[in-house]
């Protein structure tokens, strides 16, 4: 694997000229002319209604849009005073209110082959593109590694970011490398899997380096010749159901996105952030003692220790298609906490917690949440 700098998206610039390098494959790698575009005015009180899935008006205090490195360095030296939030899709923010400060979304464009061998194929794609574009992009190359993370929302940059995963398979199990800028100093440093830290919906960025650094570009390792992973039994009779005979990257896409399709609620029409909490993972003698009053309670090894839906344990606790003004949990998928339309960051925290504090109560165990609450 070939360690080359950091090729800047925008070449060099002539005036009012910039030589823009189309990603794509190597065939298709030719500079072309485009008019330079001047950075975009940061812009005032700016309404996040649109930013956020689960559609809860709240203002940020300066916000602007960036394409570029260049473009995010200059903003963060101009505003170094301010508190900084990066935003990629907003599919798993809550927004608890206005944002005193700058909110930058990343619109770094671009997807690259930036090596391969016999085997496996390197992929380079910039943050700013939405994640379901570069399923895409691996499906239509039958590319295995991401297949099961179809329809995930959200955009590249929060994928290692989250530790996204769905069906068995999580982004670390495709991960290469990532470059992130420094918010403070400004360089620019390559993260590898090790260094990522990655864990169950988790990663170093959400903890030791929370907003310290902005993710510019990741890398996966996608197999030409894919092993599938179709372990989850709703996977396995999807294909069924499609009358898949023999297994493609493209068939277990499909099935992925038919079930999602079918449970999940869509955030344009019913704001939501996906899962709220984290499924607990709890000790084997916690759930020895549990087992005793709940006997069907589901469960799953997690290393030596045992993983616990929080769908069953929300379920359990009367909240499955529960509504309480503006806000309630899914009908379909009680772990889905949904904007009913107008609802204030509030009312879902206070959901949330009301959640928390049921299944503490009954349970004895604690519910994380997976939505970044801000
Ligand atoms: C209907 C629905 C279904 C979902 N299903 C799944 C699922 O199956 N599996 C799963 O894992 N997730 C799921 N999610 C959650 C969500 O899609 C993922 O967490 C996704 O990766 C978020 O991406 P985003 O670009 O929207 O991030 P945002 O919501 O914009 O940001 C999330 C966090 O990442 C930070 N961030 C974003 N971009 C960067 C960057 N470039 N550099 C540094 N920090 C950054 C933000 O500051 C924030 O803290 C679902 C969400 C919805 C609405």
């Amino acid at each position: 694997m070939k360690h080359g700098k950091l090729p800047e998206k925008f070449q060099p610039s002539f005036g009012n000229f910039l030589i823009l390098k189309v990603p794509g494959n190597r065939r298709n790698h030719y500079p072309k002319i485009i008019l330079k575009q001047d950075m975009q005015d940061v812009l005032k009180n700016f309404n996040l209604t649109g930013y956020n899935t689960f559609g809860i008006e709240v203002f940020a205090k300066l916000f602007l849009t960036f394409r570029n490195t260049q473009e995010l360095k200059e903003v963060l030296d101009e505003y170094k005073n301010e508190n900084v939030l990066i935003l990629g899709g907003g599919s798993n923010v809550l927004f608890s209110g206005n944002i005193d400060g700058l909110v930058l979304q990343n619109k770094i464009k671009g997807i690259e082959v930036i090596d391969e061998n016999a085997n496996d194929i390197y992929i380079r794609a910039w943050a700013g593109e939405v994640w379901q574009d570069l399923v895409d992009y691996c499906v239509g190359r039958n590319l295995g590694g991401i297949e099961n993370l179809s329809l995930i929302p959200g955009n590249v940059g929060a994928s290692p970011m989250q530790n996204i995963g769905a069906y068995g398979v999580e982004v670390k199990d495709v991960f290469y490398q990532l470059q992130a800028l420094h918010v403070r100093e400004g360089y620019i440093r390559t993260f590898s899997t090790d260094e990522c830290r990655f864990g169950y919906r988790e990663s170093v960025f959400k903890n030791q380096l929370r907003g310290q650094f902005v993710i510019l570009n990741v890398t996966y390792r996608l197999s030409r010749y894919p092993r599938f992973n179709i372990s989850y039994g709703m996977v396995e009779n999807q294909l069924k159901l499609m009358g898949v005979q023999e297994l493609s990257v493209r068939a277990v896409s499909e099935a992925v996105i038919a079930i999602r399709r079918s449970k999940l609620p869509d955030p344009k029409f019913l704001g939501n952030a996906g899962s709220f909490f984290k499924n607990p993972v709890i000790e084997k003698i916690e759930f020895e003692r549990l087992k005793l009053s709940y006997p069907h309670m589901p469960h799953y090894p997690s290393g030596d220790k045992i993983k616990i839906p929080a769908a069953w344990l929300i379920e359990q606790c009367g909240f499955k298609g529960y509504r309480r003004g503006n806000v309630g949990c899914h009908e379909k998928q009680p772990l889905v906490i949904v904007n009913y339309g107008g609802a204030t960051g509030k009312e879902v925290f206070d959901l949330s917690e009301e959640i928390i504090h049921k299944v503490y109560d009954n349970f004895g165990i604690t519910l994380v949440r997976e939505v970044n609450v801000i």
